[in-house]
């Protein structure tokens, strides 16, 4: 739940205001029976995950994920309302911030770079819930390596022929379409590449596949043979996938930071409330001075994580600007801060923490994957480096006489 005094910052504006609470009560009075159930089995996670995107979108909460034209609530895709819906949901659970995260990166690539036609097709189902989406670019070979893509696009006829697997893909075997990343013709390495939508209906491609992870998610791999699609499915022009997927991904990773940062909430909630009440030694855990430091150094966390959150997403809404380097130092410190309060939360709880089902549990399980996925911590620091020494250099050109 996102905190009162954070909607008191002056990162927001009235709209935020009313959508941040139209989500918590949502995510309170609507959410838990959707969830019921939904741990069983694969099946039951992918049937969850189905339930709750329609429900968002009978709610009218998918409408922050599409530009206002095609049913959306502001005129461009405004990341402080992606971040606020995903802190809240994050905070209440993890599957439901999935079935909202993956409308809105499956639709990104579209909303920012489709064609009209692209859009008015795809984006007011997204907005409604009634048509799901799904962004395919990672590869066996080819994960945090982005250029290493080998899923080919070939012309052929008045349409693409695209061979390939993609692997890691969110909504695999449930997505109504896909936007996949390609080289197209003979190119090669990120100059390469180019972005398709796939029906999911399309000849050639088996979605079938599942992958299991900690957290069960809708998750698998997408084997593309001889795939045709028509010649107005590629987004954009001949060579602007990278550009497409990295555009995205700035507004993206902002989003999983704030995630994490509804994750570490739910974490310390729960921590002070174990502490409150769990007796020992005479006193409660919360009266000794190590709980207090423990629970000062997560507070910390949290409320670094909220503002570097928050600025980068008022810096890519306001500005207008890439914001390469805060969105990534967002998602980096976010999701390695609340990896950090989630599992001081765990030991907080003490063999209660590791029991399947408690929420801190789920918390552990929920809070891993975030930093690997949309950019690992490494590779996040590596470009956070680069621009660091960038920007350095020029400046340094620019007083140069
Ligand atoms: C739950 C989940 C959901 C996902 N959803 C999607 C999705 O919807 N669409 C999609 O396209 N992909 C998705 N992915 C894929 C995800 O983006 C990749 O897993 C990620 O990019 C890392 O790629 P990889 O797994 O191949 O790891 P690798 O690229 O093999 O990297 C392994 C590790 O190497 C280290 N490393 C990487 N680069 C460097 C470096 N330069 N220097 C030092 N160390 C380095 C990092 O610690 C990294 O974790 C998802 C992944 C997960 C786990």
């Amino acid at each position: 739940m996102v905190s009162r005094d954070c909607l008191d910052w002056p990162f927001f504006d009235d709209g935020h205001l009313e959508l941040a609470h139209a989500f918590k009560q949502w995510a309170t009075d609507s959410l838990p029976p959707l969830l019921e159930g939904a741990e069983e089995d694969a099946d039951a996670v992918y049937l969850c995950v189905r339930r709750l995107v329609g429900e968002l979108g009978k709610a009218g909460l998918l409408r922050s994920c599409v530009p206002a034209a095609y049913g959306g609530t502001r005129e461009v895709l405004d990341t402080r309302s992606l971040c606020l819906a995903r802190e809240t949901l994050g905070y209440h659970s993890g599957l439901a911030d999935f079935a909202f995260a993956t409308q809105g990166l499956g639709s990104a690539p579209i909303s920012l770079f489709g064609s009209e036609e692209q859009k008015r097709s795809i984006l007011p189902g997204i907005a409604a819930g009634t048509r799901i989406g799904a962004f395919a670019l990672s590869e066996p070979d080819a994960g945090s390596d982005v250029a290493a893509i080998s899923t080919r696009a070939r012309q052929d006829g008045d349409g693409w022929r695209l061979n390939g697997v993609k692997t890691w893909i969110s909504n695999a075997g449930l997505a109504d379409y896909y936007v996949v990343f390609a080289q197209e013709g003979n190119g090669s390495g990120s100059r390469g590449l180019s972005a398709f939508i796939v029906p999911a209906n399309t000849a050639g491609l088996d979605d079938g596949e599942r992958i299991d992870v900690i957290a069960p998610h809708p998750l698998g791999t997408l084997r593309l043979t001889d795939c045709w699609i028509p010649a107005e499915n590629r987004i954009g022009f001949g060579g602007d996938g990278f550009r497409i997927a990295m555009s995205t991904l700035d507004i993206f990773r902002s989003t999983v930071g704030a995630t994490a940062l509804g994750l570490a909430r739910r974490a310390m909630d729960e921590a002070v409330g174990r502490s409150l009440e769990r007796r020992m030694f005479g006193q409660v855990l919360a009266d000794f001075q190590m709980t207090r430091c423990k629970l000062g150094d997560m507070a910390v966390s949290i409320d670094a994580a909220a503002l570097l959150v928050y600025r980068a997403a008022w810096t890519k809404d306001v500005r207008g600007t890439r914001v390469t380097r805060e969105a990534s130092t967002a998602k980096l410190f976010a999701t390695e801060a609340a990896q950090q309060v989630i599992d001081a939360a765990v030991q907080l709880f003490g063999g209660l923490g590791v029991v399947h089902g408690m929420p801190v549990e789920k918390l552990y399980r929920e809070i891993r994957a975030l930093r690997i996925y949309e950019g690992a911590s490494e590779v996040l620091k590596l470009i956070i480096g680069s621009k660091v020494i960038e920007d350095q250099r020029s400046a340094d050109r620019c007083a140069a006489p």
